[in-house]
């Protein structure tokens, strides 16, 4: 899965939202959150991020951020 990190806060470009071909972003208090079991991993809306905000979950010290994305893309 691909995640949102806290790069997100107070960005007011929505081109990731966009460009993901399942609709997986969602709105989370003051960010973008990407429900992980969703995110079918195609890396689309990566290189959109104007906020280098968006990363795969195979990156380093993720793993907090896929439970806070998972968390907030749950609420609605
Ligand atoms: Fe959507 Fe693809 Fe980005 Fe996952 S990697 S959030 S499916 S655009």
């Amino acid at each position: 899965t691909y995640i949102v990190n806290d790069n997100c806060i107070a960005c007011k470009y929505t081109d990731c939202v966009e460009v993901c071909p399942v609709d997986c972003f969602y709105e989370g208090e003051n960010m973008l959150v990407i429900h992980p079991d969703e995110c079918i991993d195609c890396g689309v809306c990566e290189p959109e991020c104007p906020a280098e905000a968006i990363l795969p979950d195979t990156e380093p010290d993720t793993e907090k951020w896929v439970e806070f994305n998972r968390k907030y893309s749950e609420m609605w």
